[in-house]
């Protein structure tokens, strides 16, 4: 049986809101599991359903068996840790952590003992009785994820909880927010609308859209196999093209009958005819972006615009503006959507 069973979940807000709208998926018992999309799209009020904070409209929560949307909030045995880190500013360290213990009655050796593993494991042990106030913003994210923890729940929900950290910490606590999941074997759902994260993170991530499921699978499937147009576009940078049989000089019959648009990521597109059989479309460069590790030609054709990614330095490739080109790439990488944004297979 599922750990966590999401089933047809619906949630409609006065005024006829659609937030969520016939959701439904499945999370394994020690998974990290994210919800990524876009601003409104409704993963909040997901996880504030499955939190016990919002009702759902139609459909059912299981957790462990239970049916948890007829559980009360204090009652569901949930971790929550949320993006504006809610530490209490006049607690210590030590005593945000031991609230929720406190909460549940834990004798003081037990909670004294749980809180200072639930340290150890934040890497917070030496500042304890320091006031929050005292700790950086990646510190106070660490006591929200020690509280959290402490309780032992039985899900842990995380609510973009890295947004107000900087680019270098993020990555540093992402790292080891997974690390910590994956070391206790709790089940996380988490959710953020930044699809790198979501791919650094997660055992699989589930892709919402306007209170829908778009596509759920793991980093690999979600970035190299699309099911949608959506998808596609949201994570990574995606050339997406419109399709005209005509156009690029894909070989005869390739492309789906349904095919209404292609897309092709900047890694499998290239300056340069490339080898036999590959497909070449002539364009003249609109810019070039240096990213360091890397850089990005933007090349400007009759079929449209396409990003290039490229080494760098690239000799002879710090092209000028309006300098003749012709993108090469391997008609295999080309992925085809039909007019309603579905994958089609070629
Ligand atoms: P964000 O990343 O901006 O938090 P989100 O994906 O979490 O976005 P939700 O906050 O779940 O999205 O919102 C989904 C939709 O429901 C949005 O259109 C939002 O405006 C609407 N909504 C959320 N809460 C309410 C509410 N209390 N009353 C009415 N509409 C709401």
């Amino acid at each position: 049986m599922d750990y966590l069973a999401v089933e047809n979940a619906s949630k409609t807000f006065g005024g006829g809101v659609r937030a969520l709208d016939g959701v439904s998926f499945s999370v394994e018992r020690d998974e990290f599991f994210t919800l990524l999309g876009p601003s409104g799209c409704g993963k909040t009020t997901l996880l504030r359903s499955i939190a016990g904070f919002a009702d759902l409209t139609e459909g059912t929560i299981t957790l462990d068996g239970a049916r948890l949307d007829r559980t009360p909030p204090h009652r569901r045995d949930i971790g929550m840790v949320f993006q504006d880190y809610a530490v209490f500013p006049h607690l210590t360290v030590a005593e945000n952590v031991a609230f929720g213990l406190k909460a549940r009655k834990t004798p003081a050796a037990e909670s004294a003992a749980r809180v200072a593993e639930a340290l150890a494991t934040v890497r917070l042990g030496a500042l304890a009785a320091r006031l929050p106030a005292a700790l950086s913003g990646g510190q106070q994210q660490r006591i929200g994820l020690a509280r959290a923890m402490v309780i032992r729940p039985k899900l842990l929900l995380m609510d973009e909880p890295l947004s107000n950290l900087d680019a270098k910490l993020r990555i540093e606590l992402r790292d080891e927010i997974r690390d910590i999941q994956k070391s206790v074997g709790t089940a996380a759902i988490y959710v953020t609308h930044d699809q790198e994260e979501a791919l650094a993170i997660s055992d699989r991530i589930c892709v919402m859209n306007a209170g829908r499921i778009e596509q759920i699978g793991t980093p690999q499937e979600i970035y190299a196999d699309p099911r949608t147009i959506f998808v596609a576009s949201f994570v990574g940078t995606m050339n997406v093209t419109p399709w005209d049989a005509a156009g690029p000089g894909f070989p005869p019959g390739f492309a789906p009958d349904r095919a209404h648009v292609w897309a092709i990521r900047p890694e499998h597109l290239r300056i340069g005819e490339g080898r036999p059989g590959a497909v070449a479309i002539r364009g003249e460069v609109d810019k070039y972006t240096y990213l360091g590790r890397e850089a990005h030609v933007a090349v400007r054709t009759p079929d449209g615009r396409f990003v290039i990614q490229v080494a760098d330095p690239a000799p002879g490739l710090r092209m000028q503006p309006g300098t003749p080109v012709s993108v090469g790439f391997d008609p295999a990488n080309a992925l085809f959507f039909d007019e309603a944004g579905r994958r089609v297979a070629t």
